[in-house]
């Protein structure tokens, strides 16, 4: 799955979860979290394995669920010494949700090739085409087909959820070092 695709699926997934408490709103910090959290595996997975050569593939070390599961015992642990579990839940959140976004479709007709990753290193994964970064596996790679689109759709519905939850998270872009203020 592309970016676009994981956020998109982190956000709908987790406003869903959010507005099924109705004591919580989606709240700023944590959808950024959330952001990050989605694409966390493939930022440290694919330049590790396709820039620097490091990792055997582009889903190996950070797409395991026994990486996941120390990264995210880390975050909580970190996120309950400075009280700020919600991000760390959300960041969480995106993180799994990334995984199983990346889960194949073909899954759905038992073909279970391509999920071997969240058991690397004690499965290995599938050989894959020689790719020099995000870019050129976006130039040379990206066909647009029925799972594109699908990705593309989950991201034009997702947005306009965000919009409708009144685009939490905008607020900390505005405050990033260097941006005007109305003050
Ligand atoms: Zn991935």
């Amino acid at each position: 799955m592309w970016p676009w695709g994981h956020v998109a699926v982190a956000y709908l997934l987790y406003t869903a979860s959010v507005s099924r408490r109705s004591d919580l709103s989606v709240a700023p910090l944590a959808v950024l979290a959330l952001a990050v959290g989605s694409q966390a595996p493939d930022l440290v997975d694919k330049p590790f394995a396709w820039t620097f050569d490091v990792l055997p593939g582009g889903r190996t070390l950070a797409h395991s669920i026994f990486f996941a599961a120390l990264v995210l015992a880390t975050a909580y642990a970190v996120a309950r010494r400075v009280d700020r579990v919600e991000p760390a839940a959300a960041f969480g959140f995106g993180y799994v949700s990334h995984l199983v976004a990346d889960v194949p479709p073909s899954v759905l007709t038992g073909d279970l090739s391509g999920t071997e990753y969240f058991l690397w290193p004690l499965l290995e994964v599938p050989p894959e085409e020689p790719v020099a970064g995000i870019l050129d596996a976006f130039l040379n790679y990206y066909a647009i087909g029925t799972y594109e689109w699908v990705q593309l759709g989950l991201f034009a519905v997702a947005a306009v959820v965000w919009y409708r939850d009144g685009t939490p998270g905008l607020e900390w872009i505005d405050r990033l070092p260097g941006r005007p203020t109305d003050r």
